[in-house]
């Protein structure tokens, strides 16, 4: 093939194919190279299917919990095939949906593993692809630590995980960052027993302080076992389960054990250091506009150092697209991507940390406030508990929202578009929220701060 194109994207995921939508809207041709899956991890094992399984455990926990709504119903147990059905099927949709996309776009889909020959070639197969711009989104992996092996039976990654047709019994979750706590709500409320074992001295460690108590507390009430401050040490496989020995000696025993301990750059053997792309520990380092310190060689998603989320992929991806089509898009502010966990509490945030914010414009500067939602007529309707959580610079705006509680996830829009427009909490104050709805839960949060509570209990 000797033609050159625009744009030649490697990998196919959230990063990779919203590239390849923006630039082809924007007249560009475009070549994406995919060795899997159009939709990578995020629609196949990410995002998408973890989802379906926290939403299938819900209704588990909604059957059991009827009766206190007045509703009588039984609970007879998870059809595991009937649950996997169900998942399959929205992936399955979707993944339909995106391929019908970019055909339409007019991309040049490309079936294969790449690998960069040259600054400006990926080759496939013996096939070149030249472009006037590359742009790398290879994505990432599920990590493990030295020493321990995933087999996929016993000892699980998430990609396993997603895919079992029999609920353990018992779990062992390695890691309680999202993904941990996420599988450890969901395997919980589909009925199995659970314990998450973290290194960091808490649950959910990027968040909030007060929100990982929050989470710590709510998950005491479900019975989920959590051992915090406690590295793993050693791993023994037994006929029935596996066997985990954690810091000062304590031996937890179960059926499997999920390692979710984060994730790794998917760079090896893609030829990126061949060709001079600067890598640190794996990842593709790059400047504020996506560039490598190679010219016209861009990278997106997961790769790159930073928030590993699907729409932080999308955003950079458009972003990319609309730098190489001349268009000079704003530079996307790390802090101000919003971040949700939907575990059972949901937590969303956006913006700093309150510890953040007093290292950044001092203790006396910040100001905080913590809306209870049990002043929040939906939350009581649902049963929940939580709090909005409000970090303001005095007399300046909101530089952090932080969230928890069911279905909580839904209010970040309005958080990213406070944080991200740099609002006043008066300003916010003014906006009127519709009741009751848990969305007031944010507006009402705003009116305390800004002096005027209404609904707040002292
Ligand atoms: C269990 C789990 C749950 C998650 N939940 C969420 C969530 O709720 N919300 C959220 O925002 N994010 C979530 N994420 C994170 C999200 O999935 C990632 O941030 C996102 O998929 C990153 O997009 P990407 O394009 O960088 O990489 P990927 O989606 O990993 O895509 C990279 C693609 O590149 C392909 N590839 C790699 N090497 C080559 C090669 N040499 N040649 C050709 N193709 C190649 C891969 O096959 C893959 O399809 C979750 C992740 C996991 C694992």
């Amino acid at each position: 093939m000797s033609d050159t194109f625009d744009v030649v994207i490697l990998g196919g995921g959230s990063g990779g194919y919203a590239t390849a939508l923006r630039a082809a809207q924007l007249n560009l041709s475009v070549v994406l190279i995919e060795k899997d899956k159009l939709g990578g991890t995020c629609l196949h094992r990410g995002c998408i299917p973890t989802k379906a399984l926290l939403h299938a455990g819900e209704v588990a926990d909604q059957t059991r919990e009827a009766e206190a709504f007045g509703i009588k119903a039984e609970f007879l147990g998870v059809d595991m095939k009937g649950v996997n059905t169900y998942k399959d099927d929205i992936v399955g949709k979707l993944y339909k949906g995106l391929q019908g996309l970019i055909k339409s776009a007019k991309v040049t889909y490309v079936e294969g593993t790449g690998t960069l020959v040259a600054p400006n070639v990926v080759e496939v197969a013996g096939t070149r692809y030249t472009g006037r711009n590359i742009v790398l989104a290879t994505g990432s992996y599920s990590k493990t630590i030295p020493g321990l092996e995933v087999d996929g039976v016993k000892v699980l990654a998430s990609e396993h995980a997603l895919v079992l047709d029999k609920l353990p019994a018992s779990a062992i979750v390695l890691g309680g960052g999202v993904i941990g706590v996420e599988f450890a709500s969901a395997w919980k409320s589909l009925g199995s027993d659970v314990t998450i074992v973290e290194a960091l001295p808490r649950l959910v460690a990027a968040e909030d302080a007060d929100i990982s108590k929050q989470l710590e507390r709510t998950f005491r009430k479900r019975g989920i076992g959590f051992k915090v401050g406690k590295p793993f040490e050693k791993l023994e496989k037994t006929d029935t389960g596996v066997k985990v020995t954690i810091a000062g000696g304590e031996v937890l025993e179960a059926e499997v054990l999920l390692v979710a301990v984060g994730r790794g750059p998917s760079t090896a053997n893609c030829g990126y250091e061949a060709q001079g792309v600067k890598m640190e520990r794996g990842f593709v380092l790059t400047d504020e506009r996506l560039r490598t310190n190679v010219p016209n060689v861009f990278a997106v998603g997961d790769i790159v150092p930073g928030l590993q989320l699907a729409h932080r992929g999308f955003a950079q991806g458009i972003f990319v697209a609309e730098e190489i089509g001349g268009l000079n898009p704003p530079v996307i502010v790390e802090s101000g991507i919003p971040r949700v966990t939907y575990c059972d509490p949901e937590i969303a945030s956006v913006g700093i940390t309150e510890a953040q914010a007093k290292e950044k414009y001092g203790d006396d500067k910040v100001k905080s406030l913590n809306y209870n939602l049990g002043g929040n007529g939906k939350s009581g309707i649902l049963k929940t508990q939580g709090f909005v959580k409000l970090v303001s610079v005095v007399d300046g705006p909101v530089v952090g929202v932080h969230m928890i509680g069911a279905r909580m996830g839904e209010q970040v829009g309005e958080a990213a578009l406070i944080v991200n427009w740099e609002a006043f909490p008066a300003e916010v104050a003014q906006l009127i929220h519709a009741h009751p709805t848990q969305n007031e839960a944010l507006g009402e949060a705003h009116l305390a701060l800004a002096g005027k509570p209404l609904h707040a209990h002292a």
